[in-house]
């Protein structure tokens, strides 16, 4: 099968998918304390309904975001709140978070199944504001939001992202493999919400089993309905996943600079959000919990684990038998994730992995001038110039890069990848944009 792909740049990067794309999802006991960060979501942090030492049960509604973009969230334990006060968080140095302590008696709580053919396209979407659901697969903008395109927009297909390009990431890999089904129903729940008929699945052909279970899926869903959901293998490339790639991998059309997918008439969804949506409208069930992958060879039992969102790493490294030769803690993908310093943050609705990597798989090399071979413009998806960007940064002129098109620049990390002289050419983007912001 041919997959399809999109017409620039890109890069092969070692996949390290092996460790954990062939360990069924397992289910991680809730741990005895839960620390919810008031930003979890792309907007305004979110403002604690609850007080201290208050009883909350698992699911219930403890912070919200009123007049802002925001998103609910809940409480993924029963138990007593410690204390609302500032703690580790994964992208912000440290957040006001939510600490509750688990009461080790409570059963898990049950949810019953509704039929959300029954329910009208306004309740889906309210049950989608109310369950809190973010984009699981990084920026975390509000879910709800961007299922309320303007009524301008042509919006004519639903593309559910099952690329996972990212080294060593298998979340949604496992979820598709496992859960093809909550897939697929998910996505027509969307395709309802959004009033349209036609819905892709976009997966690398190096997933043959999930594109085989969700076809085997779509197959049997199909006739209930006149919705039509279709998947689509595409070449393993990175990035793949990225939004402006697989739209073009997958519908050849171009997402204009500075546009947006709706200006294309597409909506993207990640495969992890399309569960969370499939939970909240079919089984009531709050977004508190996902799968995470959690790998890397300093990891003594790599795992796709479901952990209720708050867990804190070191619960987490815990339960997986510690790590060995521990050279660096990644948040996400080693393409676009971030290194942490601490053990002490917790799992966010954002996070789709951790990496735990020794010597033999991080790159400490120092980085030399550039020798101006010309392999990061090769790599680029965006046809930019990286190293044009790197050189005028070093020489305090980052705030005149926007010629180089640098805000459409979206960090994958290809052009830092290939470059011979390992220069951080992705840092420097971001320099340069900051540097440009504050020169207005
Ligand atoms: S990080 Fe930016 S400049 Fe580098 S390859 Fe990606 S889009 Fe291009
Ligand atoms: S790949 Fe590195 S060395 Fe080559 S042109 Fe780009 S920045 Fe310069």
């Amino acid at each position: 099968m041919a997959g399809f792909t999109f017409p620039r740049g890109g890069i092969h990067p070692e996949e390290h998918k092996e460790i954990t794309e062939h360990l069924a999802i397992e289910e991680m006991p809730p741990p005895a304390q839960v620390v919810l960060p008031l930003s979890m979501h792309f907007g305004a942090p979110a403002k604690p309904v609850v007080k201290k030492k208050q009883e909350v049960q698992e699911g219930d509604v403890i912070a919200t975001v009123e007049k802002a973009l925001g998103a609910t969230i809940h409480s993924s334990v029963t138990g007593v709140v410690k204390t609302i006060e500032s703690r580790p968080h994964p992208t912000m140095v440290k957040c006001d978070a939510i600490v509750i302590d688990r009461n080790p008696d409570a059963p898990p709580r049950e949810y019953q199944s509704e039929d959300w053919r029954k329910i009208s396209r306004e309740k889906l979407l309210a049950a989608v504001k109310n369950a809190g659901i973010v984009g699981l697969g990084g920026a975390g903008f509000p879910t709800h939001v961007k299922l309320s395109p303007p009524p301008t927009a042509k919006i004519d297909t639903l593309i559910l992202n099952g690329a996972e390009c990212e080294p060593y990431l298998t979340t949604d890999h496992r979820i598709m493999l496992e859960h093809p089904e909550k897939v697929i129903e998910g996505a027509k729940v969307i395709l309802k919400i959004l009033g349209i008929k036609n819905a892709v699945i976009g997966v690398e052909l190096n997933k043959a089993d999930a594109i085989n279970a969700l076809n085997k899926a779509a197959k049997e869903a199909s006739g209930s309905d006149d919705m039509n959901v279709a998947v689509q293998g595409m070449e393993v490339k990175y990035p793949q996943g990225s939004e402006k790639q697989l739209i073009y991998s997958l519908t050849q059309r171009a997402v204009p600079g500075g546009g947006l997918p709706f200006d294309v008439g597409v909506i993207v969804q990640n495969i992890s959000t399309t569960l969370a949506v499939f939970e909240a409208t079919v089984m009531n069930k709050p977004l508190y919990e996902k799968v995470v992958t959690f790998s890397g060879r300093a990891l003594n039992k790599p795992a796709n684990l479901r952990v209720k969102v708050g867990t804190v790493l070191s619960d987490v490294v815990d339960f997986l038998g510690g790590t060995r030769d521990l050279l660096k803690i990644v948040s996400g993908g080693p393409m676009m994730g971030f290194a942490m310093s601490t053990l002490d943050v917790p799992v966010t609705k954002t996070t789709s992995g951790v990496l735990f990597l020794n010597s033999k798989e991080t790159d400490s090399d120092l980085h030399g001038p550039c020798i101006h071979c010309g392999w990061c413009m090769e790599a680029c998806p965006m046809g930019l110039s990286p190293k044009e960007v790197g050189i005028f940064v070093e020489a305090g002129r980052g705030h005149l890069t926007e010629r180089f098109g640098v805000f459409d620049c979206f960090e994958c990390g290809c052009c830092a990848y290939v470059c011979p002289a390992k220069r951080p050419l992705v840092q420097f983007a971001r320099l340069a944009k900051i540097q440009i912001k504050k020169h207005g």
